[in-house]
């Protein structure tokens, strides 16, 4: 990454670019409401002691001075951290998530904390209760969620780069609607130690950055067994960047039909040609149909929300954040949670609470692990006929503020392509592939088995020379 190296050799600092972040940040955060919060002090200490590695001689590491971006479900010690929602509003996290710590050690410059769908639970950052984020690219459409904040501040130029979590598609659908590269990564990947729990077998950090290889850097770093997160692979962080520009020749891609159809023409047409481009750069592409892919979003909206009913049991008033005073404990519990969670939590709560409930257990939560079992299975038959997969990320470019926030269903819609990644567990990623018919940027999404990160970005690069990006 530039940036890095530039600080590293001397040819710029690390407060430099720190105040070049801070004066994008200004220009636009009114405008935009990207930033929950700007984290001046802290950004100015990390750079600083970049700085300071410099003049010392030290290595000051793969993101030395890079400012970054972090959404608003990752724990920072002292820093507000809200995950969107007013039950959480002047909470000051006690410890660092590790991928906090792992981008700290690397150099990066955190500049602060990024709005996001309350508790991550939406597609559009509309849910958040702190107002929606605006699309740099277009002001009257929304980023894409839930991780909105962490696509719009890299897109707007704030940061180069940013983190975000996607449970169903909340990193590679922000990424497609902002013009980004935005990765899902394998499960067990990136530690989840410090990420505030949506749905916890779902749930992955990932990065959001320009291009493949500079979200190939971020991923690199962030990667690798972490003790701290007993669901973290025992494994240290693969090697990504050198397989950049390791190109497709001799892969077979398998263009899934369930990953795009539905979609708008707009969207089917870039899927279309990038098939092309891969096969031009000597891929195989082979045509394929996985059935499953339609159980994913049932299923999904089963087990998110049952998991999320007991993640968010923990809101009590008592220990963390709002509290709503009443005669008694229960009382008190119930004003805090009726006036701290938006109406999409409350939903997901209720949802998840009555899929788990005795009598409907089998019928709800055991059915929808069941549909779990075959997508998996799914996706294992569908990687003997291909190494990795083609589709759309969204079904739309990104669509107009309010088009869908009155109606759940069309907006749980928006993840019909990203979701049977997360039930499956393997990687993916969202590269953007020439614009639809108003100018707006289309994501294409490569999916793989879990560790296949290397060749997706290898994929992602061969789609970003064709589209005649750097
Ligand atoms: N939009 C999906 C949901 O609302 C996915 C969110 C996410 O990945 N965090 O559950």
């Amino acid at each position: 990454m530039q940036i890095a190296s530039d600080v590293r050799s001397g040819a710029t600092t690390a407060e430099a670019e720190m105040a070049s972040s801070l004066e994008a940040i200004r220009a636009r955060n009114d405008e935009l409401n990207v930033f929950l919060f700007v984290d001046e002090g802290g950004a100015i200490n990390a750079a600083r002691r970049v700085d300071e590695r410099v003049a010392r001689g030290e290595n000051a590491g793969q993101l030395a001075g890079v400012p970054i971006a972090l959404k608003d479900n990752l724990c920072q010690v002292g820093v507000p951290t809200t995950a969107g929602s007013r039950i959480l509003e002047g909470w000051l996290p006690p410890y660092n998530a590790t991928v906090i710590e792992r981008v700290l050690a690397a150099g990066a410059v955190p500049m602060g904390k990024v709005n996001m769908d309350e508790f991550a639970m939406g597609s559009s950052t509309e849910s958040s209760a702190y107002g929606p984020t605006r699309n740099p690219l277009d002001p009257s459409r929304v980023p894409g969620g839930s991780s909105g904040g962490s696509a719009s501040a890299v897109a707007a130029d704030m940061t180069p780069m940013s983190l975000g979590s996607d449970t169903g598609g909340s990193i590679r659908q922000p990424a497609a609607f902002c013009g980004l590269v935005g990765v899902k990564p394998t499960y067990g990947l990136v530690s989840r130690y410090g990420l505030i729990a949506f749905a916890s077998s779902l749930d992955q950090i990932g990065p959001f950055a320009k291009n493949a290889t500079d979200a190939a850097l971020l991923l690199e770093v962030i990667a690798g067994h972490d003790p701290m997160d007993s669901t973290s692979l025992p494994e240290p962080a693969p090697s990504l960047v050198s397989h950049v520009n390791d190109g497709v020749a001799g892969q077979r891609i398998g263009v899934v039909r369930e990953l795009y159809e539905g979609a708008d023409d707009e969207v089917v047409a870039e899927v279309e040609r990038a098939a092309a481009a891969l096969r031009d750069a000597g891929a195989t592409i082979v045509e394929i149909s996985v059935p499953e892919f339609r159980l994913g979003l049932s299923a999904y909206y089963l087990i998110a929300p049952a998991e999320a009913s007991s993640n968010l049991a923990r809101y009590d008033g008592v220990r963390y954040g709002l509290r709503v005073d009443a005669e008694d404990v229960a009382a008190m519990n119930e004003a805090t949670r009726t006036a701290g969670f938006g109406a999409e939590v409350k939903r997901r709560i209720m949802l998840g609470t009555y899929a788990l409930s005795a009598g409907y257990y089998d019928a709800y939560y055991g059915q929808a692990l069941k549909v779990r079992t075959q997508m998996i299975d799914a996706f294992r038959r569908a990687y003997q006929e291909a190494d990795l997969l083609l589709g759309a990320t969204a079904p739309s470019v990104a669509f107009t503020l309010g088009a869908k926030s009155s109606d759940p269903l069309a907006m749980y819609l928006s993840d019909v392509f990203t979701i049977p990644t997360n039930l499956a567990g393997d990687a993916a990623l969202s590269v953007p592939f020439g614009t639809g018919d108003t100018g707006l940027p289309v994501g294409v999404q490569l999916v793989g088995p879990g560790r296949s990160e290397a060749q997706l970005f290898a994929a992602a690069r061969v789609l970003e020379l064709a589209d005649g990006r750097s």
